[in-house]
């Protein structure tokens, strides 16, 4: 019977618990899963999140994969004792939300709603938005979310574009990749969507440079992770009007402290790493497909690539 470390912050004990009997059981897995370690060197695989969780990967000597519970895994890639298989977590609700997030938020600045809910009566203001097939968005990063983004997106009819690192195709989305395929996006994106991981590459890839190439005005959404983004050139953007809005759902610091400038400047909106959360009831079968695929020396799904950092 495969032992299984659950290893995360406290409070996702009580959350993942039940999903996760359930899980190996419609698996057909009998699976012990604990929150004790007991002899480190008998856990078979474990479940992971950081804060809270291990930070050292070495008496486990006998674990097969470390699954995360989150998409992104910058915080637990480069830890020099995990010599194990890290798999990432790829989950229908999370996927899900962050379509829900990326397209509400999208569709609010295309549509110039805030005008609207700020507006004092008597305001008869009839500015008719443009149709989304006149407006461009562009997602960078274009992999399990990127991808369902962008998809999304181009089924509201928005003109699309994305970018990544090595060539990909979605369809009703103008693809570019590599250092060299930046520019031409960001020259067009009028709303530009971040869900890229933090990589060494990735990290400070918005910067006053870049952030040049954008069309006056334009949008920002941030949802990726907060070290995309050069922040001190991001506010320095607003405040020139290159940029005239940004939502971020992720910062360098989180919680976002109490006194940093981004809560208090008028076109940017906070969101406290909402965007998208993983899904205990998916993502425990996500678990448990993957400890099943182990255990009959099948390959392990969304396995990290510790080389490329995601
Ligand atoms: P994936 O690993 O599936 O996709 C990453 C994408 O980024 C790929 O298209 C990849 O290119 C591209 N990419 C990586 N490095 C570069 C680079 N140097 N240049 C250009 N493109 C690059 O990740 P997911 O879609 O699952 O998740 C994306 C990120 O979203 C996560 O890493 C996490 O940071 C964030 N996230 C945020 C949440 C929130 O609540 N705010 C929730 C969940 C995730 P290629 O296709 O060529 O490999």
């Amino acid at each position: 019977m495969p032992k299984i470390l659950f290893s995360a912050p406290p409070g996702l004990w009580a959350e993942y618990r039940a999903p996760l009997a359930r899980a190996f059981e419609e698996a057909g897995i009998a699976a012990e899963v604990t929150t004790e370690t007991g002899d480190p060197a008998a856990i078979d695989y474990v479940v992971f999140a950081p804060r809270g969780g291990i930070s050292d990967f070495t008496p486990f000597t006998g674990a097969k994969a470390v699954l995360s519970l989150w998409a992104g895994v910058e915080t637990v890639v480069g830890n020099p004792t995990l010599t194990q298989p890290l798999c990432r977590m790829v989950d229908a609700g999370l996927e899900e939300g962050m379509v829900e997030w990326v397209t509400g938020h999208v569709l609010r600045h295309h549509l110039g709603i805030d005008r609207h809910i700020r507006a004092t009566a008597p305001h008869w203001d009839k500015r008719v938005p443009p149709l989304a097939r006149d407006r461009t968005v562009a997602v960078l990063g274009l992999g399990e979310l990127g991808r369902a983004c962008a998809g999304a997106l181009a089924a509201l009819r928005f003109r699309v574009l994305g970018w990544s690192r090595t060539a990909r195709s979605v369809v009703g989305v103008e693809c570019h990749h590599g250092a060299e395929g930046l520019r031409p996006v960001l020259e067009r994106a009028e709303i530009l969507v971040l869900l890229l991981p933090r990589t060494p590459e990735t990290e400070g890839l918005i910067d006053a440079e870049r952030l040049s190439w954008l069309p006056q005005g334009a949008v920002l959404l941030n949802p990726g992770r907060g070290a995309l983004l050069d922040e001190t050139a991001v506010l320095a953007a607003l405040d020139a009007g290159r940029l005239g809005h940004a939502t971020l759902d992720v910062f360098r610091v989180e919680p976002l402290p109490p006194d940093h400038p981004f809560w208090s400047h008028p076109r940017v909106t906070v969101t406290p790493h909402i965007a998208s959360e993983t899904r205990p009831a998916s993502a425990a079968r996500v678990i448990a497909e993957n400890v099943r695929r182990a255990e009959a020396g099948e390959p392990l799904l969304f396995r990290v690539d510790r080389a490329r950092g995601y």
